[in-house]
């Protein structure tokens, strides 16, 4: 029997002594499609960092498809929440999807293969951005500039896709873009989509993660109003696109 695409035990990750998360214990299967929400400075993107071996972990462990993070074989693509790519840098979409097929260690003379270029067009078309191949990234809008991104970490062939709040500052017809990518995606890959859009979480994820330090909670989508006063540490009023109804469960088990 497989193993779980992530497992996590008791990890804790600390920048310099002060610690981001701790604690945590948490497994993802195979095809599963998690949310992870919380409170600014929660650890969300830390998460995300430690399962790529980005940040060093502090105690605990990381494992993806059996290996620990940054020695897996098994690719895994990533969205991050802040890109370092420049907008107004002069290069066009299709050169920036290319970039996923960059490998470790680069040779001053690499070259794309005919592959990587069949396989970024392949992506851009799948992502919906065919029309926009060689427009300049300083004219793309969010939405398109967040497709784009999908698209490069895509490049990879990846298993497991990370994602780092990839609708924060899109309009509503691209987030449903997006979401409706991502499902398509789910089909063939497992998806951890870090977000604050509680209508995401009612309506696409599987299995749900409530991150504040420590995890709060783990299991069904369906969020309870004592779960998000915990998770933020005071009573809230989830607003959630004029779908709050899906969000919260009263204490008698009733959608509200
Ligand atoms: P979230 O994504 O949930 O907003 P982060 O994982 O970005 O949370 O941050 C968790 C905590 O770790 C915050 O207190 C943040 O200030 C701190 N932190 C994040 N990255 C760094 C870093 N590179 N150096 C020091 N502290 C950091
Ligand atoms: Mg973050």
């Amino acid at each position: 029997m497989n193993g779980p695409a992530v497992h996590i035990d008791n990890l804790s990750v600390c920048y310099r002594q002060t610690p981001a998360i701790s604690g945590v214990c948490l497994d993802v299967s195979e095809g599963e499609y998690l949310g992870i929400i919380g409170p600014n400075g929660g650890g969300k993107s830390t998460l995300l960092k430690a399962i790529l071996g980005l940040v060093p972990i502090s105690s605990g462990t990381v494992q993806v498809y059996g290996d620990s993070p940054g020695n897996h074989k098994t690719t895994v693509g990533y969205v991050p929440q802040f890109t370092s790519l420049d907008k107004r840098f002069p290069i066009t979409l299709g050169e920036v999807v290319l970039t996923g097929r960059l490998k470790k260690g680069l040779s001053p003379f690499f070259r794309y293969t005919q592959k990587d270029y069949d396989l970024s067009h392949q992506l851009i078309k799948q992502v919906g951005l065919e029309s926009l191949e060689n427009r300049q990234i300083s004219e793309l809008s969010g939405g398109e500039f967040q497709r784009m991104l999908i698209a490069r970490a895509l490049a990879v062939n990846p298993k497991l896709l990370l994602l780092d709040e990839p609708t924060a500052s899109v309009d509503a017809a691209s987030r449903d873009q997006i979401y409706t990518l991502l499902a398509e995606l789910n089909k063939s890959m497992t998806i951890i989509l870090v977000t604050h859009d509680l209508f995401a979480i009612s309506s696409h994820v599987h299995r749900l993660a409530c991150l504040n330090g420590h995890l709060v909670y783990h299991g069904e989508p369906q969020l309870t109003e004592n779960i998000v006063n915990s998770l933020y540490g005071c009573p809230v009023d989830l607003i959630a696109h004029g779908v709050p109804h899906r969000v919260l469960r009263e204490h008698g088990g009733n959608l509200l």
